[in-house]
């Protein structure tokens, strides 16, 4: 008998659920004639691709992050429980020696497009090749969703629904232009599209027809995959000539302190406080009078850099240090034959970006700027709690660390 009342319950549970989708289906219908349309209408989509972009679409409803009509956004996860993730978890050495080595052999497969896409856009083969090994695995990462239906479910009912408005606005944009089928935008579940993982309105700015077919194909086509990644870097900022960084040796009685893209100097004014490079190799002649940035991710706990303004290119592409550093180190292996970092990532205890946070809120009350108080230490907060070490005549480290945390009060 009880066992006869859970399925019941469990049965009327499901109907309501599927009337509720129902009716959330026809609400989409609804938003895409009453208020995506028209706007659509206005970036010159015609009626008629557009009614082929949304013809069968419906809501996909195993995507993360959906908050549906009438429902209240999930609460964001309390900080009191997130752990901050150590650097080193990122730098995994077997996948990076596979993708070294597979990046070598197409490297060499393409060398003769790489040399035309270093040409016109300036940017190293080894560099664009580390980016699309990250970013699809060489295009072997499957690219399982089709964007349109993506897009427009989070621009209907998600966190983030303006940002995705306007993707899918891109996207159709895209699609009216007649090269591509709807069908055959794919992408992730973010909406990422193809071999350099391209969101809609990065491909209309930087898709690039490298092989000349008429199309700008960055799912089938490597020619116009790599030089699309090229084009990106270099329409932000990227140098020809420089490399990304370098890793270097910051000895006891140099500061860590002095982190960040704001305060690049010289390389040879880095040499001249004590810095080198941890190969013992001098910096190249044509970077020493160059700007260069200090850039230490975990602080006195694992490898340091000097890096160059195209580190920070990288980061254009994906706003991590680690992600830039990761790509700068697969490069190096592909074209030196160069192994990991140096310097080893030291395994650092546990902390709670909730701790973290309530530390940065105190430095910034003492006037320290540490990028806002998000519980990530970034290199704001590295640099502040370097500040805050030597002020306070501790050894210092850049760096949180469970003592120190609970010391900043
Ligand atoms: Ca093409």
């Amino acid at each position: 008998m009880p066992a006869a009342i859970v399925l019941i319950v469990a049965i009327g549970a499901d109907l309501a659920l599927a009337a509720s989708r129902g009716e959330t289906e026809a609400q989409f219908r609804a938003w895409l004639a009453g208020e995506l349309w028209p706007r659509a209408r206005d970036r010159g989509v015609s009626a008629r691709r557009f009614n082929q972009a949304f013809a069968g679409v419906r809501l996909q409803w195993d995507l993360p992050d959906l908050v549906p009509p009438g429902t209240q956004p999930p609460a964001k996860r309390a900080q009191s429980q997130a752990e901050f993730r150590a650097p080193a978890a990122y730098f995994n050495e077997a996948n990076l020696r596979a993708q070294a080595a597979r990046g070598s052999q197409l490297a060499q497969r393409w060398a003769p497009v790489l040399g035309e896409i270093e040409a016109r856009f300036g940017v190293p083969g080894r560099v664009v090749i580390a980016i699309w090994g990250r970013e699809s695995a060489f295009g072997r990462a499957p690219s399982p969703h089709p964007a349109v239906r993506v897009l427009a479910t989070k621009a209907f009912m998600s966190t983030r629904k303006a940002l995705f408005t306007e993707e899918l606005l891109a996207a159709l944009e895209i699609i009216e232009r007649g090269e591509t089928a709807p069908a055959a935008l794919k992408g992730s579940w973010a909406g990422a599209m193809g071999q350099p993982q391209f969101l809609p309105s990065s491909y209309l700015r930087y898709a690039v027809d490298f092989d000349r077919d008429g199309v700008k194909d960055i799912w089938n086509s490597v020619p116009d995959t790599l030089a699309s990644i090229a084009n990106y870097l270099a329409s932000h900022g990227w140098q020809a000539g420089r490399d990304w960084g370098y890793e270097a040796r910051i000895p006891q009685h140099v500061s860590c302190a002095q982190e960040g893209p704001d305060r690049a100097r010289p390389i040879r004014q880095w040499v001249a406080q004590g810095i080198n490079r941890i190969s013992g190799r001098p910096f190249p002649d044509h970077e020493i009078d160059r700007d260069g940035m200090m850039l230490v991710p975990a602080g006195r706990h694992g490898p340091a850099f000097v890096v160059t303004p195209n580190f920070y290119v990288l980061k254009a592409y994906n706003n991590s240090d680690l992600y830039a550093l990761y790509v700068g180190n697969l490069a190096d292996r592909i074209a030196y034959g160069s192994a990991a970092f140096v310097a080893p990532w030291r395994p650092q205890a546990a902390m709670l970006r909730s701790d973290i946070a309530r530390a940065q809120r105190v430095l910034e009350a003492a006037g320290h700027d540490v990028g806002g108080a998000d519980g990530l230490p970034g290199y704001k907060t590295r640099r502040s709690i370097g500040a805050w070490q030597e002020a306070a005549g501790r050894d210092p480290t850049c760096f949180p660390d469970p003592a120190l945390l609970k010391d900043i009060r």
